[in-house]
């Protein structure tokens, strides 16, 4: 009875979290750890900038800036049905997109799934299930479809950092987001793939190899003029931007006009992989251990749906282990890696029962933690709180960097966003929306945000679309 007593006349609050003195201790100092302030936001946007001028310049650069090689945009009266493969880090859809001519296209898609074993296996394993799945698309809609027999152009969204050399040709550089395929060592990848349609007689000619932010830059290019950026927040994150063809040192040769413009795929989720900018805890080291390609993608690694449950679930366990959480309670569940989606963040931070009832269900029925207490529930939310803001501000530092760079602030521009994070998770446009004013002042108002759903997998399309004009 007495330590009860003691246990209440302990207990502090922090914001709307209450619980003993060592559980406020230990929640303030991951409130520390996890906090980005103003200035160092401004720190991590500069430093970026400059990470974009080295990789502008010349190749094996931090931050890779890969050139894309789309030949100009679309101007709307195109017409005709393209079809676009895209591999994303977690989802795999075929699409098809009908260019009506008047501005305006239609898009259809069938989404697949890659199991682990293809994305740790043999690479032709991989294509060989990819070429299956276009397939399988064309089988399942060419009955009822009388556009099918003319689309028979496909752009391949490849969304891993490629060494590209052409619109149609590029060379894996390093495998992220979970992917580690053997055998693709200075193999063009649209070749690869090509070879696999053609094992399986399905009469598609790859005529792209698009990048998904690419892809989004284009897609949303088509729908509103002023777009600068097209940004990923799904299972990891990236952006896309159209540079002059003159600022981008490193292409030599090539036919270009004075002023032309190209998208250039930044690879940003690799910036810092020397860790001397971002504040990195240890609970991002071990996640960092852990994963497929430690040492790298540092970034990425703070910002995409892949990896911030992780990071949650780390810290999570930090306090578990230190007696502060579950009464010192974890689950099968709980310590296996990756158990944590980030859609639970989601799910937690939308929970506005009185008794945290949702984050309950996380961490009772899906984890399978034995027993938690509604302070246990609140301070699990906290965590859930402070890493999805650090997400998101970090996201601000790299949209601001490319607007920047592209001087694009005092004119105002449109910035498209495709991934599951941008879209569901809650808040998360909010918090890169008040970052960007810490950043960049009243100006931010003058940076639209816009959700541009499936751009990638139409972007590709309609970039097939341009390179077939090309030819
Ligand atoms: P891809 O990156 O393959 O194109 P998505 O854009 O759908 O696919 O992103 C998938 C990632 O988004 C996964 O890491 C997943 O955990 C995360 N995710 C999916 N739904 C949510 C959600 N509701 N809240 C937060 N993250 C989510
Ligand atoms: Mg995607």
């Amino acid at each position: 009875m007495a330590s009860w007593i003691t246990h209440r006349v302990q207990a502090t609050t922090i914001g709307n979290v209450e619980g003993t003195r060592e559980q406020m201790a230990a929640v303030n100092e991951l409130e520390r750890d996890f906090t980005i302030s103003a200035e160092k936001l401004r720190e991590v946007a500069e430093a970026i900038k400059v990470e974009m001028m080295k990789g502008l310049e010349k190749d094996n650069q931090t931050v890779p800036m890969v050139p894309s090689f789309v030949p100009g945009r679309l101007t709307g009266k195109e017409t005709g049905s393209f079809l676009a493969l895209d591999l994303g880090g977690t989802n795999l859809r075929v699409c098809q997109v009908n260019l009506l001519g008047d501005g305006k296209f239609t898009l259809r898609q069938e989404k697949f799934t890659v199991s682990e074993p293809l994305r740790t296996g043999p690479a032709q394993k991989l294509f060989d299930y990819l070429a299956e799945c276009v397939d399988t698309y064309l089988t399942n809609y060419s009955s009822e479809d009388p556009q099918m027999p003319h689309a028979t152009k496909l752009g391949f969204t490849f969304s891993f950092a490629v060494n590209q050399t052409a619109i149609n040709r590029g060379t894996l550089l390093y495998w992220t987001k979970g992917f580690n395929c053997s055998g693709m060592d200075g193999k063009d990848i649209v070749g690869m793939l090509q070879d696999a349609l053609l094992r399986k007689n399905v009469s598609v000619e790859v005529v792209a190899l698009v990048n998904d932010t690419v892809g989004t830059l284009i897609a949303q290019s088509y729908r509103e003029p002023d777009t600068v950026l097209g940004v990923i927040l799904g299972t990891g994150t990236n952006g896309a931007y159209y540079e002059k063809v003159s600022n981008i040192k490193k292409l030599s040769g090539g036919n270009y006009s004075p002023g032309e413009l190209m998208a250039v795929n930044t690879e940003w989720g690799a910036f810092d992989m020397e860790r001397h900018v971002l504040p990195v805890t240890p609970y991002d080291n071990k996640l960092d251990r852990k994963s497929v390609n430690p040492r790298s993608q540092t970034y990425e690694k703070m910002i995409s749906g892949m990896y911030l449950g992780e990071i949650v679930r780390n810290a999570v366990l930090h306090l578990v282990d230190c007696n502060l959480l579950f009464e010192a309670h974890s689950s099968v569940d709980l310590n296996r890696l990756w158990s944590f989606d980030s859609s639970y963040m989601s799910t937690i931070e939308a929970d506005a029962t009185p008794d945290l009832a949702h984050t309950q269900h996380v961490l009772e029925s899906i984890l399978n933690v034995p027993k938690t207490t509604l302070t246990d529930r609140r301070i699990v939310k906290k965590i859930v709180e402070l890493v999805g803001t650090r997400a998101a501000r970090l996201a601000a530092a790299g949209l601001v960097a490319v607007v920047e760079h592209c001087d694009a602030l005092e004119e105002g521009c449109s910035v498209g966003i495709d991934g599951s994070l941008f879209q569901h998770y809650p808040s998360f446009r909010e918090r890169i929306v008040a970052a960007l004013h810490e950043l960049v002042g009243d100006n931010a108002d003058r940076i639209k945000l816009i959700e541009a759903a499936d751009g990638s997998g139409i972007g590709a399309a309609m970039i097939a679309c341009l390179a077939s004009v090309k030819k």
